[in-house]
Formats: structure tokens, C-alpha cells, sequence
């Protein structure tokens, strides 16, 4: 089945970075953190909020304390004066647009204009920007309403930043030609429009749509009709439970969409369920085909194969003789690596990927046993290589399990939050590459006996390079489940854009550094050949970024697929 995720769905700029806001308050301010009515309409995220001790407070006390956060929608400024007067401290999460309304309105207010806005009286929106016109502040609905006001001296015209642009531009146009000395300003937010835009396209395309979102979105609710009103089929869902899988499997073609309140971990969460769909007109080979992807990815077993397969392709391009010991090393290291990593990640999986952290919950102890049967085995493996890779194996064994631990005594730091190796922002990526650096390039070298300085760090720099690829495109896919739960990852820090941007320039630079090592030549002709793979990477991101690939268990087995590709033209290689 053909499956299209709109651009557009999810969160608006204005209601993400509100989100965000009140996400990181309880980690940010002292005392109890509130929001000055719900932050959006959409009843996980509202769930959420409660879950991490953030309160709804509908009505200003006379005394309170702890900090409140002003949603997305903006509030009149006697209401902010009076939270402040209360005792809060005030966090200010109105949308930057909306904030440009509100200046708008209070510097000709102040200039002693009328201001006219266009919009819905009762929308939280409105409320608040009234608040900045004073006693001048009037709201029209339709062209018959502004009819009806008096003829001001001097008045302004704005809209409501989600108002519908054909109401607003028959406004605009009659106040033009019968009243041409009100300034009118276009405060209209393209988001909501180009998201109703995309929808109608979508729904054009496919046979039916799935909508995400709050059943008491009007943002979502209103998608759903246009789908309607295209005459398709519309899913209007708050969580993956509530697709009907039996439905679906009538479609051959879907889109996804969702309103501007719906997170992406739940817009991830339904396009899974939709992964899940009897794939009847592919027959059951496929349906078992993905079965069997999804085990391998959630075992770890692939991942693992994939670092035997890598470890075998250093070799051969290092020259160094293939021996079972590295490759064991490289195998169950990893595996019992990422099983730990799984194991302790579980609060981030429940966001990011829920059938993952019911895996792990339910084979805890069994899948502890592996990792820990793994860790010995490479353990085994590096011993029969030699001392140094065994301790140095040993070490890093250690300090993986203390990954975890607080090092720093808290009297040291006093409220230093920071004591534990995973505190340090983007520390769990950096660390998962460098193990797969060693364990696949440098330990080998060093068992063989290799003096080939120059070519050991260049093939320990691309392999880890090529990890640290794969692994922050994976931190991108996770970004909101991994600011629920407080990870500091390089994508949270420096955000999606910059994170791409940076993904694409290393991948382009492990393809130069592979390929330098070819013409110099450090390495033989298979360098070439592996300059392909983050090559390959990189069109998965371009593909992911353009919406050409969607996330889920096949977007993940073609990213861990890269390192099995290592192996295989490795093989073919030498072969030939
Ligand atoms: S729809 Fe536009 S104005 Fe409203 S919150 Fe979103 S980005 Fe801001």
C-alpha cells in the first residue's frame, strides 16, 4: 500500500515551540510549574503535561507561586499583569506571530487608532488581542459585520492569525474602496492554510486519509471535512488504537495528515499501526517479510550483523588477515551494547517507539541474559586476540555500564545536574560510534600487529564517522520523545535543520576521506566501492527530508541494511 505523510502535519512553529516550553519548564524553574489554561487541544500531549507535574490553572488565584506558562494563543496584557501580581513568574509562550499582532494593535492604540479585527469573537486568540485595542477594540466575523460599525477617523484592520484569507481579502478589498484611510495589515499565518492546501491535494491522490489529531481540535476536525468534502474517505484518529486495521486494508493508497496540536511521537506511533495493515494485494510474503525485519531490528541481531559485516570490511580494506576473534568481538560487543542501551532507554522508546520499550518490558530479563551472554563472549573473543584488546575491550565495557552511573558526588557540584556520563549533551551518540570505531577497526589492527598508522586512522575515522551518521539520523527521527523525557541530544541542541545540514556535510565527507584513502593509496581499490555506503546514507536522509521515505521498521533495516551492504561488496570484492 501506498502510504503519504503530509508535510505539513503536526505541530505549527507557534504551538511546537510552546510545547517545548512547558517540556522543559520542570527541569528549568523551581516549584510547581502551570499553565494558564490548556496549552493546546490535544488530549495526550494535555496528559503528558500532567504526568511531568505540569497543572491547568482556568482561574487566577489572589496568591500563587511557582511559574506559569502563557500559551500559544497570547493572553490580554491585564491578565499577565495579574499573574504577575499573584506571584507567579511569568513564562511567556505566545507565538512570535501572534506576538506581532499584539504590537501591532498596541502601538496605534496608543497612537489613538480604532483597531478592527477580523476573527472569531470567542477564540482565545481574539480575547487577547482585544485586550491590547482598550475601549477601541472591535471583532467582525463576515463583510456584513464590519458593515454594521461606525466610520472611525483612523482605524486598523488586522485578522486572526488563523482566519480564512477570502473573508479577510472581501474585507480588506470593501474597506479599500469605501473607507481608504484604514491601514489594513495581512496578519494571516500561512500554516493553517497550507496545511488545508496540502490536504485537499493529498486527498486527490489517494483513497482515503488518516487525521491525527484531538477530536476536539477545530484545526483537525476541520482537515477531516475537507477530506470530505473531496470525496474520500477520512480516518479521524487521536492514537494509533483507534485505527480500524480491517478498514484500511480496503485502500490501496493513504495519506497521513494531523492538526497543529498533534506531536510527531504520535503522527509516528499511527504510521507504524499503518506498517501493521494485512498487505493483501502483496500477498503474505510480505506481511512475513516485515515480521521478520521488525524481530531482527528489536533484537538487535541485525545491528550486530551489521557490525561483523563492517569490522570484515576494515579488515580487507586495512589488509589485515580475517580472523573469527575480531569479528566475534565486533558482533557481541555491539550486540550486548545496544541491548543495554535499549534496556535503559525504555522511558524515551515508550514516546519514540512504544512496540520497542513492550519488548523490552516484557523479555527484560531474558534480553538482559543475552546482553550479558554477548558481553562475555566478546569478552572471550578479545582475550584470544590478545592483551590490549581484551583490556582495552574490558575498559570499554566498563565504561559503557557506568554510563549510567552518578560519578560526580553531588556535594562537589552542589545542584550540578550533570554527574552522569549521559548527562553530557549528545554524550550517547559520540560514545556508540567511537565502540563501533574501535571494535571494528582498531582492535584488529592492533591483534594483527599492523604499523600502518596513516591507514588505521582513517579507517577508524570513516567507520566511526558512518555510525555516528546513522545513529544522529536516528536522534533527528526521536527529537520530541527524547525532550519528554530530558535527553539531551545534538539534534535537541542545535534543532532538526542544523542537524540535517550537519548529517549531510559529515556523510559527504566520509565518501572524500574513503576515497582519498583509495588514490594515495592507503587502501586498494575497495575503498572505492565502500565510498558508496555513506553515499547511500546520505540519499536516505535527501529521501526522509523531501517525505519520499517514511519512518518506521523499513526506513530502519535500510539504515542498518548500510553496514550489511559494507560486508557484502566487501565479499563480492574479493571475489572478483
Ligand atoms: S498557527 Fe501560526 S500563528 Fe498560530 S500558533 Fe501556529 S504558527 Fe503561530
Amino acid at each position: 500500500m501506498k502510504v503519504i505523510i503530509a508535510k505539513t502535519a503536526g505541530f505549527c512553529m507557534g504551538v511546537r515551540r510552546a510545547v517545548e516550553m512547558a517540556l522543559d519548564a520542570p527541569s528549568s524553574y523551581q516549584g510547581p510549574i502551570f499553565t494558564y489554561g490548556p496549552l493546546i487541544h490535544n488530549p495526550q500531549v494535555l496528559s503528558l503535561f500532567s504526568e511531568k507535574g505540569v497543572v491547568i490553572l482556568d482561574q487566577i488565584p489572589e496568591k500563587g507561586h511557582g511559574t506559569i506558562l502563557i500559551r500559544a494563543h497570547g493572553v490580554p496584557p491585564e491578565k499577565k499583569e495579574l499573574l504577575k501580581k499573584a506571584g507567579f513568574n511569568v513564562i511567556d509562550a505566545t507565538c512570535p506571530r501572534v506576538v506581532k499582532v499584539q504590537s501591532i494593535i498596541k502601538s496605534h492604540t496608543n497612537k489613538g487608532y480604532s483597531t478592527i479585527i477580523v476573527g472569531d469573537k470567542d477564540h482565545p486568540e481574539v480575547v487577547g488581542l482585544l485586550g491590547y485595542a482598550g475601549s477601541m477594540g472591535y471583532v467582525v466575523g463576515s463583510l456584513e459585520d464590519i458593515k454594521h460599525l461606525p466610520v472611525f477617523e483612523q482605524a486598523i484592520i488586522v485578522a486572526q492569525t488563523t482566519q480564512n484569507q477570502k473573508i479577510f481579502q472581501s474585507i480588506s478589498a470593501w474597506a479599500e474602496q469605501n473607507h481608504c484611510h484604514y491601514k489594513v495589515f495581512d496578519t494571516i499565518c500561512d500554516s493553517t492554510e497550507k496545511r488545508q492546501m496540502e490536504v485537499r491535494r493529498l486527498s486527490k491522490m489517494v483513497d482515503a486519509v488518516i487525521v491525527v489529531g484531538g477530536k476536539n481540535s477545530g484545526n483537525t476536525r476541520r482537515l477531516a471535512e475537507i477530506v470530505k468534502t473531496e470525496g474520500k474517505t477520512a480516518f479521524h484518529v487521536e492514537t494509533e488504537d483507534e485505527l480500524n486495521l480491517e478498514n484500511l486494508s480496503k485502500v490501496s493508497s493513504i495519506a497521513i495528515t494531523a492538526g497543529a496540536s498533534t506531536p510527531s511521537w504520535i503522527i509516528k506511533r499511527v504510521l507504524r499501526g499503518v506498517e501493521k495493515k494485512p498487505l493483501s494485494n502483496k500477498g503474505w510474503w510480505s506481511t512475513f517479510f516485515l515480521e521478520v525485519q521488525r524481530f531482527l531490528l528489536l533484537t538487535n541481531i541485525y545491528v550486530a550483523l551489521g557490525a561483523g559485516c563492517l569490522c570484515y570490511a576494515m579488515m580487507r580494506m586495512m589488509e589485515l588477515p580475517i580472523t573469527v576473534a575480531a569479528l566475534a568481538v565486533a558482533v557481541f560487543y555491539v550486540m550486548s551494547m545496544h541491548i543495554f542501551n535499549r534496556l535503559t532507554g525504555r522511558a524515551e522508546d515508550k514516546y519514540n517507539d512504544p512496540e520497542r520499550e513492550q519488548f523490552y518490558s516484557r523479555n527484560k530479563m531474558p534480553l538482559k541474559f543475552l546482553a550479558l551472554l554477548s558481553g562475555a563472549v566478546g569478552l572471550i573473543a578479545a582475550y584470544k586476540m590478545g592483551q590490549v584488546p581484551f583490556w582495552t575491550l574490558l575498559t570499554m565495557s566498563l565504561l559503557g555500564s557506568s554510563y549510567n552511573l552518578r560519578l560526580i558526588p553531588s556535594w562537589i557540584f552542589n545542584g550540578n545536574k550533570r554527574r552522569r556520563i549521559r548527562d553530557l549533551p549528545g554524550s550517547k551518540t559520540i560514545l556508540i560510534a567511537l565502540a563501533w570505531g574501535v571494535s571494528t577497526t582498531v582492535l584488529p589492527a592492533i591483534s594483527a600487529g599492523s604499523n600502518r598508522f596513516f591507514a588505521i586512522c582513517i579507517a577508524f575515522l570513516w567507520a566511526t564517522g558512518l555510525v555516528l551518521g546513522r545513529t544522529a539520523f536516528f536522534d533527528v527521527l526521536d527529537m520530541q520523545g527524547d525532550r519528554i523525557v530530558g535527553k539531551e541530544t545534538i539534534p535537541l541542541l542545535i534543532g532538526e535543520k542544523k542537524s540535517f545540514r550537519l548529517l549531510k556535510r559529515l556523510l559527504l565527507f566520509m565518501t572524500v576521506i574513503i576515497s582519498t584513502g583509495g588514490v594515495l593509496p592507503l587502501f586498494s581499490g575497495l575503498s572505492f566501492l565502500l565510498a558508496i555506503c555513506p553515499l547511500f546514507m546520505l540519499l536516505i536522509v535527501v529521501f526522509y527530508e523531501r517525505g519520499n521515505m517514511l519512518p518506521g521498521v523499513r526506513m530502519e533495516f535500510r539504515v542498518e541494511s548500510l553496514f550489511v551492504f559494507s560486508g557484502v561488496m566487501t565479499f563480492i570484492y574479493e571475489w572478483f
